[in-house]
């Protein structure tokens, strides 16, 4: 029998590979994993972390305007620095990344500082080295996309946002998803002006109508808002972008920043020439047990495009590794698709479990919406003119709930043990009997009785 120099060997240690890595060299199995950039991944270098610790920058400017009708003074006028946000965040997220490499050392993982690639059956380049492993993972994430418009180099995708050491005054945000409305809410909390420019008429895609329109009006108290626009080109104008929108017209800013949408990133890692078959897209091909078209290579996270979300490339990792090295098949090597929760740490957050009204209606015969629009407690006293909105959607005729959805101050919080719920397919008759909790906005979720006229 060919002995290979691993057992497993992993290509990025961003969140899926790390966890895969860490769940087999736990079932014992000899596991190696490449990283050419940063340990951790998108997620704690220049995602999910970093952009939660910006978005409490941004709330504390908030804090700071509602203090006074809570009976605060304070003297002097308060100043953000943002080299000095910047400095810190900068500290944590070193910190993570030796978090992530000792994680996995202590696991038993052989660290491969450098770029991958797949160099024939069963083989791994990391530059002037050549390793042999039996199963080989390829989870290496995504990177962004921009359209290819004249200019576009002088714009910024997200990676670069998180370098930026002077705060633009006036910044372009293109793109109507994540990234855009959570990057809105940090420049605009820190006290940038923002254009935000998307090509559709609503922001957020894919999420439920009634909290698209809510958003889409909340975002226009604190950005320039403009729909339906496409961008025609970028010039530079001394240090500023100059930007031509399709109308014709132009504007001046100190930045533009794309979000719009995150590609696989399958370059260069020697996958088609390997038998690794692509999607249109880019995406690895996987068969259920993530495995490719090339017996033995593998791919979760990001690069398959399914769920693009953290917690799923984690739970894809260890599905993998319980897999190949936890014995007999059990239902944990499954990953479930069904009632994945998310959230926008947008201004105000989003956040969400289950069918929107819309899928509902699709797939029940009938289906009674619940829905609450109130002023959150504290802005009883501020005055600030922020709502929240509650909805519930549930098939009439099991009465089980099929989606949650709110925007609002701990929307994601609060999500988290609604999924639970959904997860043990809780009905609208159990909601009601839970008790509430108050004063919160949650107790919101057991206590809506009427269903919306439709
Ligand atoms: P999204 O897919 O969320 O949004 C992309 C946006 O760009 C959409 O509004 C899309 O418009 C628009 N767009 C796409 N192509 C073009 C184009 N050629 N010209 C103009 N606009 C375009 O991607 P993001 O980049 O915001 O984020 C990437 C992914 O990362 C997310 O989908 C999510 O999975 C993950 N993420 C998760 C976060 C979280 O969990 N909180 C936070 C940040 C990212 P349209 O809708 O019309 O297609």
């Amino acid at each position: 029998m060919t002995q290979f120099d691993y057992d497993f060997f992993v290509i990025g240690a961003g969140s899926g590979g790390v966890r895969a890595a860490r769940t087999a060299a736990a079932l014992g199995a000899r596991t190696g994993i490449a990283e050419a950039r940063f340990f951790g991944g998108t997620c704690v270098n220049v995602g999910c972390i970093p952009k939660k610790l910006y978005t409490y920058a941004a709330h504390v400017s908030h804090d700071l305007a509602d203090s006074a009708a809570y009976g605060w003074q304070i003297a002097t006028p308060p100043v953000f620095d943002w080299s000095r946000l910047k400095q810190n965040k900068d500290k944590e997220i070193s910190r993570l990344n030796g978090i992530y490499k000792n994680l996995l050392s202590s696991a038993g993982v052989t660290i491969h500082e450098g770029r991958a690639r797949i160099s024939g059956p069963n083989r791994v380049t990391i530059g002037d080295r050549v390793v042999t492993a039996q199963h080989i993972l390829v989870a290496v994430g995504g990177q962004s996309f921009m359209p290819p418009i004249p200019g576009i180099e002088l714009a910024m995708d997200s990676d670069d946002f998180f370098e930026l050491t002077r705060q633009p005054q006036t910044v372009l945000i293109v793109g109507g998803g994540y990234i855009a409305t959570e990057l809105a809410g940090v420049f605009a909390g820190l006290g940038s002006e923002v254009t935000l420019a998307y090509r559709g008429p609503q922001l957020l895609n894919g999420f439920d109508q009634d909290i698209r329109a809510f958003f889409t009006d909340a975002i226009k108290t604190y950005t320039q808002l403009k729909l339906n626009t496409d961008i025609e080109r970028i010039d530079e104008s001394g240090n500023q972008k100059q930007v031509r929108f399709a109308d014709g017209s132009t504007q001046v800013f100190d930045a533009v920043l794309y979000a719009t949408g995150r590609v696989p990133a399958t370059a260069n890692l020697g996958l088609v020439d390997n038998g690794v078959t692509l999607s249109d897209v880019g995406a690895i091909i996987v068969d259920k047990h993530f495995e490719t078209a090339s017996p033995g290579v593998y791919a979760v996270g990001d690069v398959i495009d399914r769920v693009t979300l953290t917690p799923v490339a984690l739970a894809e990792g260890q599905a993998l590794a319980r897999r190949l090295f936890g014995g007999r098949e059990q239902p944990e090597h499954k990953v479930s698709y069904d009632l994945i929760p998310a959230a926008v740490f947008s201004d105000p957050q989003i956040a969400t479990v289950g069918m929107t009204e819309a899928e509902a209606r699709s797939c029940h015969r009938q289906v009674d919406v619940y829905r609450s629009r109130f002023r959150p407690l504290k802005h009883t006293l501020t005055g600030r003119d922020s709502f929240s909105l509650m909805k519930m959607v549930v098939d009439r005729d099991s009465d089980r709930v099929v989606g949650i959805h709110m925007a609002g101050a701990d929307a994601a919080e609060i999500m988290q043990g609604m999924a639970v719920a959904l997860q043990v397919g809780a009905t609208k008759t159990q909601f009601d009997q839970t008790i509430g909790i108050h004063p919160t906005a949650a107790e919101e979720f057991v206590t809506m009785r009427t269903p919306v006229d439709v």
